[in-house]
């Protein structure tokens, strides 16, 4: 059975544009930075988010876990959100590989306020850490694909600045972020001096993220990527793919986003299942069927058994993604059966 898929924007398989690319990609040994392919892509993101170079990884878990290696040195605290994919989604991978604590700040829809950020700065005491990084999410994944707006990123970068601790930003879903706000990708990321971009959500790419920063980073990163395993020899098969993200993938995000806002408004609209369609920016969806009596696990069986598919947990909340395999049709089909296994 041919499912709706749901459960995320990574489930989206390259397209037939990214498999021709793949196929004609030239190639090369990128250990000895030979691989055409991935030198090109590295200098195309590189250039959209306005950084001078770029280091192409396996995921965007790899490109943040070597942003923190590269910036920090054991010990040393990281200020970032409690509910941040570094903090909560990435196996502790900060304490583990870089063995950093963390000043965990709180955020309001995705949004950590600027003050809280620079009330945890350590100031220079001999009992106390250094805090050599502050991390940013944007889009935010667990606050439901909320975009941070560029004034609370520039708060934050103008706190990093002031403080000289540099800022690293999660831009997992960036290309999100700045469909959202109407402006190109550099416009977010020139309030942080990293960025991880992932190819392989929304933009359709099979495998890849990017870590975007000044040439003297990149090239530390590069030896922190070898050590994880993450030195790629002919890497241009797939980065082949990331091309076609970055140059097409990335200018259609809107009809995600839209066919998101008439999910939210349609799952809304039934007995028992509410969404706060003010908060949808873009392709993510928080659903609560609280209202049902029903937890995530047991709708997730429930339309699993009718040819849809989301990750519920044991609460009441699930986390719904639109993408390029997500139709119209598919949403209003999807709000249909909604509306008929919450009755059974
Ligand atoms: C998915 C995601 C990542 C990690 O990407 P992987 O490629 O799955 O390792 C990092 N940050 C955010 C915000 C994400 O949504």
């Amino acid at each position: 059975m041919d499912y709706i898929d749901l459960r995320s924007d990574t489930v989206t398989r390259p397209t037939d544009e990214m498999r021709q690319a793949m196929y004609r990609a030239e190639v090369g040994d990128d250990v000895y930075r030979d691989d055409p392919t991935v030198n090109k892509l590295e200098e195309l993101v590189a250039r959209e988010m306005g950084k001078e170079a770029a280091l192409f990884v396996a995921s965007g878990t790899m490109a943040n876990q070597v942003a923190v290696m590269t910036h920090t040195r054991r010990g040393d605290e990281i200020i970032l959100g409690e509910n941040s994919h570094i903090y909560i989604n990435e196996v502790g991978g900060i304490a583990y590989l870089a063995g950093v604590q963390t000043a965990l700040v709180t955020e309001i829809d995705g949004i950590m306020d600027a003050g809280a950020v620079e009330g945890k700065i350590r100031s220079e005491n001999i009992h106390f850490p250094e805090t050599s990084l502050i991390c940013v999410e944007n889009t935010h994944n667990k606050a439901g694909g909320r975009v941070v707006p560029l004034d609370a990123m520039k708060r934050i970068h103008d706190v990093g600045l002031r403080h000289g601790v540099p800022v690293h930003l999660d831009g997992a879903r960036i290309y999100n972020a700045a469909t959202y706000l109407g402006v190109e990708a550099k416009e977010i990321a020139k309030y942080c001096d990293t960025v991880n971009v992932c190819l392989s959500k929304g933009l359709c790419a099979p495998v890849g993220s990017v870590l975007a920063g000044s040439s003297e980073f990149v090239e530390r990163a590069r030896k922190y990527r070898k050590m994880l395993g993450g030195g790629m020899r002919q890497a241009g098969i797939i980065a082949a793919a990331g091309i076609v993200a970055v140059e097409k993938m990335s200018k259609r995000l809107d009809e995600d986003h839209e066919n998101a806002m008439l999910l939210a408004k349609g799952l809304n609209a039934l007995e028992g299942v509410s969404v706060d369609v003010d908060k949808v920016q873009t392709n993510l969806i928080m659903v609560d069927f609280a209202g049902t009596g029903l937890n995530g696990t047991q709708v997730a069986e429930r339309l699993k058994a009718n040819g849809i598919l989301i990750n519920g947990s044991s609460t009441s909340m699930v986390r719904f993604a639109t993408h390029l395999y997500i139709t119209g049709n598919d949403v209003n089909r999807t709000v249909e059966t909604v509306s008929r296994v919450i009755k059974e």
